[in-house]
């Protein structure tokens, strides 16, 4: 699924970690790949170990198909079901405006 502004953490798992051969340092808040340079910020979160979200994306706003996609992924519900779904401050107005569009002219479904 498609959140553009989740507040979701990606949650690493100690397992993962051990089969992927990645340590984990802290209080430095890194994760590196056992014998090569590479390494990551991680950070603690409600008692889990979490990659740090990425930077926000570019464009604040949904694009026509990413609006079409969570549309079909809530199974072709109506926008007020699929605004439910999320926090409220995730959609803008024009966000709405195009949600209601593609609702509106889904072929599927109807
Ligand atoms: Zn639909």
């Amino acid at each position: 699924m498609v959140v553009a502004r989740d507040h979701v953490p990606l949650i690493v798992g100690l397992q993962k970690c051990a089969t992927n051969r990645l340590n984990i340092y802290f209080p430095a808040g890194t994760i590196s790949v056992r014998d090569t340079d590479i390494s990551f910020r991680c950070t603690v979160f409600n008692g889990h170990l979490c990659l740090q979200h990425p930077p926000s994306p570019l464009s604040l706003y949904y694009s026509t198909a990413e609006m079409a996609r969570i549309h079909r992924q809530f199974g072709h519900t109506g926008a007020d079901k699929v605004v439910e779904a999320f926090s409220p401050e995730t959609f803008s107005p024009q966000d709405l405006k195009l949600l209601d569009r593609v609702v509106k002219h889904c072929d599927a479904g109807q």
